[in-house]
């Protein structure tokens, strides 16, 4: 089964359904409940990586807000309702389009058939600038390392009806000036035809006029001109970077059964899981327990006021910057500012609109998430700092044991110190980069992948055993070997020697890495650019 897509598509039904009540009720409470489903489907779009999709969505939500806000707009005259209905139609149409790959790529990602390989991504990027432009064939060649599948299109070709590209890549002929009115003319072609694509325009000069000329044709995101052929890959691989996210979990404080019903209620349409106490009493256990990325709470309760037990709570330390957003009917300016300023982060007013409440909580605690993410990775590559991945790696080994596969490789990159000494060190950091990008390009989402030291990275692969480790990272070598680094002068090849060692030979989180370490030595003694698998550990003795 895909929970992927089948509950894409199960919201997309649900969607339909929730706008057909309300075509034949005519009640705004209907609307609400399709407002908010909508910004749910927006949400999971954004989660599944697929943000022209969302972005589509996204505007269809703001038409709707926009009858929330304005009383004059209702009821929703019969010619609203049909563009509404209209829009709709195109984002269940796209979404049915997207099931097909997306189930596919589940399949191949459980494949037991050894010819599926689910560490290929089938990524399409259109590149669309004038026939040979320099640029087209750098960006087709990096992009192609990096897992993706690019395609150059010129100006007024029409691309082929093939699977809808992740992104759409426009090159302007003219570098830093802006876009000539037939480029504009073809980025509106293509936005119309690739609703859910990302659009990037590259070399954008800094003119509001020229940015909002843009974003009016369909651009998603305006690359300044001054930025580097590396800097836009960086971008475009973060898009499709999909980590798995934990779900938001939210703690209630509140003594009120109905406003906790409300408050839940709302949450659970924004698929933020919930847990309500009633007395600040049981708080402290409650987030121990819990542990939560965000607490709501009430202003006046027995025993004592929301802001007391915020104060009480900001002295622990763990607690320190957990967001608190207070609840209260409390329409005095004064009272809200004093309890932002003794540690509340956001004030709502109650019964909070279920819409704003869900935004104001995702965004405190993408905020806070982002915070605590700053100290788990690395700035140069983003991936997990040394800590974090052993950290991880533990993690994923308590769920492979006692019968699973788990292998761990160490990667360093062969002779770094001379590509440092004789290019500069900002040639060796891109360097690093790049066999990041390599490895987040090429392997799993679910994998581990961290840097370890400094031109030093540690790769941890679930269900896999050393054999299949190496055939996969082998791979990975022999293109990272081929790539190209840019220099002032032109262009350095560099490679990488890598040890592994698996379960079940080595069984903890450092044995693991200490065989891998091992291994990696003598993949240097026997001449680097190579892969040397850890022994067995001595069982007997
Ligand atoms: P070997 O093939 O044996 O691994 O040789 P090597 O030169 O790669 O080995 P060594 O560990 O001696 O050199 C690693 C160098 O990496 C030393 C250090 O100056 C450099 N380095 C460490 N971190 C960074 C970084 O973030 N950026 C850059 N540019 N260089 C770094
Ligand atoms: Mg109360
Ligand atoms: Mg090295
Ligand atoms: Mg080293």
């Amino acid at each position: 089964m895909n929970e992927v897509s089948h509950s894409l598509i199960a919201l997309a039904k649900t969607l339909d359904l929730r706008w057909q009540n309300y075509r034949s009720s005519g009640e705004f409470d209907q609307f609400v409940e399709f407002t908010l489903l909508l910004n749910g489907l927006t949400e999971r779009l954004n989660q599944h990586h697929l943000p022209g999709l969302a972005g589509a969505c996204q505007e269809l939500e703001n038409r709707a807000l926009a009858f929330f806000t304005d009383h004059t707009l209702r009821p929703v005259s019969d010619e609203q309702a049909e563009g509404i209905s209209q829009q709709l139609n195109v984002i269940l149409q796209l979404l049915h389009r997207h099931e097909m790959p997306a189930v596919m790529a589940k399949r191949l990602s459980d494949a037991t058939d050894e010819e599926r390989d689910p560490w290929v991504r089938q990524r399409n990027v259109l590149i669309v600038s004038r026939p040979g432009h320099a640029w087209r064939a750098a960006l087709i060649e990096q992009l192609s390392f990096y897992g993706f599948r690019p395609h150059g299109i010129d100006w007024e070709e029409t691309p082929e009806a093939d699977e809808e590209p992740l992104a759409i890549i426009v090159v302007p002929d003219q570098e830093n000036s802006i876009y000539p009115q037939h480029t504009l003319a073809a980025l509106q072609k293509l936005r119309a035809r690739h609703l859910a694509s990302y659009v990037y325009c590259l070399s954008v000069p800094a003119s509001l006029e020229a940015i909002v000329t843009l974003q009016r044709a369909g651009a998603n995101v305006c690359i300044p001109a001054e930025y580097k052929l590396s800097d836009m890959l960086s971008r475009i691989l973060d898009l499709v970077e999909s980590r798995e996210q934990e779900t938001y979990r939210v703690l209630i404080v509140e003594d009120s059964k109905t406003a906790t019903a409300h408050i839940q209620r709302a949450l659970k349409l924004h698929s933020i899981d919930s847990r309500a106490i009633n007395t600040p009493l049981s708080l402290l256990q409650a987030c121990a327990d819990y542990r939560p990325h965000a607490i709501l709470m009430d202003m006046y309760m027995p025993f004592c006021t929301g802001v007391e037990v915020t104060r009480a709570l900001r002295q622990i330390p763990e607690y320190h910057a957990v967001p608190v957003i207070y609840l209260s009917g409390e329409t005095d300016i004064g009272q809200q500012v004093e309890a932002l300023r003794l540690g509340g982060d956001q004030f709502l007013t109650k019964p909070a609109n279920p819409i704003i409440l869900g935004a104001v909580v995702k965004t405190k605690i993408d905020r806070y998430r982002d915070m605590l993410r700053s100290g788990r990775h690395d700035g140069l590559t983003g991936l997990l700092n040394h800590s974090a991945s052993k950290e991880q790696l533990e993690q994923m080994l308590r769920r492979a044991l006692p019968a699973g596969h788990l292998t761990v490789a160490m990667i360093d990159i062969d002779r770094f110190k001379s590509i440092n000494d004789n290019y500069g060190h900002p040639v060796g950091d891109q360097v690093i980069r790049s066999l990041a990008w390599l490895l987040r390009g090429r392997l799993r989402n679910t994998d581990l992948i961290g840097r370890y030291g400094g031109e030093e990275f540690i790769v941890a692969l679930s269900g896999v055993d050393a054999d299949l480790a190496t055939t996969l990272l082998n791979r990975i070598r022999e293109d990272f070997a081929r790539l190209p680094h840019a220099h002032g002068r032109g262009a350095l090849r560099a490679s990488f020697s890598c040890g592994v060692a698996a379960l079940p030979d080595h069984v903890t989180g450092s044995s693991l890495i200490e065989a891998a370490d091992e291994a990696l030595l003598q993949a240097k003694r026997d001449g680097r650019n190579r892969i040397v698998a850890a022994g067995r550990q001595q069982q007997e003795q």
